[in-house]
């Protein structure tokens, strides 16, 4: 008998240990997904850089939606330096963890708040966390945070387009976009054109970005005063077309809310700035609440782009799935059918295996094409009475390589293994929809 080379074992368990992260990643994932399916409208805050004042916006968005009578969640991943518990007198708080269930600390009855700084002793241990051990943490915090029924997550992201962010975004297929903060030097304008770059090419929409630290109201003579040259975050938005959301004056009184933990919305209000901050919300929620219904709206705020066609297929195992419905998770591809090129992927989990449950929430999420092996004759009128097209018989390969292959037209077709009377799956025709 031959005997295993040591290559041949390591690269035998190097298989094994791929497959077995990977089994971990498509839970995670479903449960992120199930997590993020209570929460109607997830919006990340995110800036070029540190020091913008992302934190301040986040912690005044979330506060005045709550004082709005809207059920707030305030996560606070920005680990290098979690600032939030200040802003918020939180700091003595500590989440408490019951079995694998984060429970988030409340700072009113309608605002719930997660941050890494509740599980620390001191605000500086941060510094010290290796990025595994950070990306870790992240994925725990939106796995584990038991935030219940949300109006709103505003989610205070890291600063800049590394990893940290890319992967939050990654790991958020289902948020409503990002607000980019910005200051109005030129350096920090520069840094939002990054930012923006980032999101295009996550398929993550950009709902709007706020100038802050825009002028400066003189206490005495109320006069504006422009310290940097103001408007820069505006006419940058106005190139890039994306809505700009408004600008916030430099405040001390800011700073002051900041060091004293009660937020400025609350201890400032009807001030300039105060003002500034509503006009911001409202514009945002406004854009938003033009669909209420937010499952309906996420297909195009997913896709960002209504040239983008969004291309779903059943997946087990990284591989295209020979049965539509009883799969791990769905690939969703966004394609530019014009240049014949992918243009994002994303992997969401099943929502699971229910009759007349899959059509629905795949026009939810969107999608134009399901590309599958098999499919029964019920749930192909199911999908086309959503406006849904679809092309039987792939193989079992990536769903990245069918998809190019689709959009080269050299995708090979075999036999669909759902159209028979007695389904390999054990359903017959009138039920089967996988
Ligand atoms: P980031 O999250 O981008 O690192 P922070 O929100 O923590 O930035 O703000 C950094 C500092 O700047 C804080 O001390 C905060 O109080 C202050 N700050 C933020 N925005 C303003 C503003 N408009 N006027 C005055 N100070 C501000």
């Amino acid at each position: 008998m031959k005997e295993e080379s040591q290559g041949d074992i390591s690269s035998k368990n190097h298989t094994h240990c791929q497959t077995d992260r990977q089994k971990q990643e498509i839970t995670d994932s479903q449960d992120i997904f199930a997590r993020m399916n209570r929460i109607k409208h997830i919006i990340l805050v995110l800036s070029g850089k540190g020091g913008v004042g992302k934190s301040t916006v986040a912690v005044n968005l979330a506060v005045t939606l709550a004082e709005a009578g809207k059920k707030v969640g305030l996560l606070d991943i920005d680990i290098h330096g979690p600032s939030i518990p200040q802003m918020l007198n939180l700091t003595k708080e500590r989440l408490n963890i019951t079995g694998e269930v984060l429970i988030p600390a409340n700072y009113s009855q309608n605002l719930k708040v997660v941050s890494m700084g509740l599980l620390m002793g001191g605000r500086d241990e941060a510094v010290i966390w290796r990025g595994p051990l950070k990306m870790k943490i992240i994925k725990q915090f939106l796995k584990d945070a038991d935030w219940g029924e949300l109006d709103y997550l505003i989610i205070d992201s890291p600063p800049g387009t590394g990893d940290e962010p890319l992967s939050i975004a990654q790991l958020l297929p289902h948020a409503d976009g990002a607000v980019i903060v910005t200051t109005p030097q030129e350096i920090s304008v520069a840094d939002v054109r990054r930012c923006i770059n980032f999101c295009r090419k996550l398929s993550l929409k950009t709902l709007g970005v706020i100038e802050n630290m825009s002028g400066f109201i003189c206490p005495t003579c109320n006069t504006k005063i422009d310290i940097f040259q103001s408007g820069g975050g505006r006419k940058m938005s106005e190139e890039m077309g994306v809505p700009f959301l408004g600008s916030i004056p430099l405040d001390k009184g800011l700073v002051d809310a900041c060091d004293s933990g009660k937020p400025y919305v609350q201890q400032f209000a009807g001030t300039e700035t105060a003002k500034a901050f509503s006009e911001i919300i409202a514009q945002l929620t406004s854009a938003k609440t033009e669909n209420t219904d937010i499952s309906k709206d996420k297909s195009n705020e997913m896709k960002g782009d209504s040239q983008t066609m969004r291309i779903a297929l059943p997946i087990a195992n990284n591989k295209l799935c020979a049965h539509f419905g009883h799969c791990e998770s769905f690939a969703l591809i966004d394609v530019d059918e014009q240049n014949k090129t992918i243009e994002h992927s994303a992997l969401i989990p099943s929502p699971g295996h229910q009759p007349g449950l899959l059509p629905p929430w795949l026009r939810e999420h969107g999608v134009d094409l399901v590309i599958t092996g098999g499919m029964g004759m019920k749930a192909i009128d199911l999908l086309s009475a959503q406006g849904i097209k679809v092309v039987m018989g792939a193989s079992e390969d990536s769903p990245e390589r069918l998809v190019q292959s689709y959009l080269e037209g050299s995708l090979v077709i075999g036999e669909n293994i759902c159209d028979h009377g007695e389904h390999i799956c054990g359903h017959d025709e009138h039920s089967c929809d996988h």
